[in-house]
């Protein structure tokens, strides 16, 4: 302390003397020029008066009282605090369900891995033609591969969505008597069934409880911060842990069902959202409400849904069939 002391009055010290002596050196001139330079430039650009008023409150305030750190949440509140999403959203979405139209787990099975980079519409828009051909795994196993193609044409990737298909057909065929497995370890053995298809069939189609993380699922339970795991099976073993086991499916079909109709990856319509209060990434879409609204997908936005056939309770419109306007 007494050093800073010492050094301040050192410098008028030092001032006061040169004056007296009348003596220049290199340090004063220098200081001399900046200075000249400094008044020159604050003359020239006229403005000082409307810079020096900006900045004064943010200084004296800063030091006053530093950021105070925002409380980490505990497990436990995540938890609860999860939980709490999945039954407001059961409430938002009470006729949530698979977006496939499927009448039997084969229907469902091949559907789910037609879904792949397109949207359920379209499969379901496309599988009636395929499943009139081919009702069974032993009729498509025994498909003339170009005939297939035609038909799932508008699914895209068609040439090896229809050798997926057939191949999964035909170990159906061969290694399960023609129908479709109930169990995880098989299913995943089947050309083009992975974990996600596994858990869409096992849970739809055979009532066993599964998570199914799609990219919907992944991005908003991230966004909810239920994990930040970015791998799909590490996260549904996270979210395992947050959930019993008889909520899986249906938190699977809630969780996809409010990322398609509210929460969208590039848009999220936070502004029209029911659960707004819970959601530690509030902000990051829209949050003006009559904007937000106008975001709003499928029958929350006054559209048809996915599937041509949607079960009893669905309370938008059915999709129309493949050829007919979408709108
Ligand atoms: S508030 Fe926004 S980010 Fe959060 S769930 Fe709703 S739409 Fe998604």
């Amino acid at each position: 302390m007494s050093g800073e002391g010492n050094s301040a009055v050192g410098e008028h010290g030092v001032s006061k003397r040169a004056k007296a002596s009348n003596r220049t050196d290199v340090g004063s001139k220098e200081t001399s020029k900046t200075t000249s330079k400094a008044i020159s430039k604050a003359t020239k650009s006229a403005k000082p008066a409307k810079v020096a008023p900006a900045k004064p409150a943010p200084a004296k305030v800063a030091p006053a009282k530093p950021a105070r750190p925002v409380k980490p949440e505990s497990r436990l509140a995540m938890v609860r605090r999860a939980r709490k999403i999945n039954r407001e959203l059961a409430e938002v979405f009470p006729y949530a369900h698979p977006e496939l139209d499927f009448r039997n787990p084969f229907e469902l099975v091949v559907a789910t891995v037609l879904s792949a980079q397109t949207t359920d519409l379209r499969v379901n828009q496309t599988t009636p033609a395929l499943f009139a051909k081919y009702p069974t795994p032993e009729d498509l196993a025994a498909a003339v591969p170009e005939e297939v193609e035609e038909l799932i044409r508008p699914t895209g990737f068609f040439r090896a969505k229809t050798k997926s298909i057939m191949g999964l057909a035909a170990a159906l065929r061969d290694d399960f008597g023609g129908e479709v497995p109930g169990r995880l370890e098989d299913l995943v053995k089947l050309p083009g069934v992975g974990r996600k298809t596994a858990f869409v069939v096992l849970g739809n189609a055979y009532g066993v409880p599964g998570i199914t993380v799609d990219t919907h699922f992944m991005r908003l339970v991230r966004r909810w911060k239920w994990t930040e795991q970015e791998d799909p099976v590490k996260i549904e073993a996270e979210i395992a842990e947050i959930f019993p086991k008889s909520e899986w499916t249906m938190l699977s079909h809630r969780v996809i069902f409010h990322g398609r109709r509210i929460c969208h990856a590039r848009k999220p319509a936070c502004g029209a959202c029911p659960i707004t209060h819970l959601c530690p990434s509030y902000g990051e879409g829209e949050t003006d409400p009559e904007k937000a609204k106008k975001l709003l997908k499928y029958e929350m936005g006054g559209f048809p849904g996915q599937r041509l056939n949607p079960p009893p309770g669905y309370p938008g419109r059915p999709a129309p069939p493949l050829g007919a306007s979408d709108g």
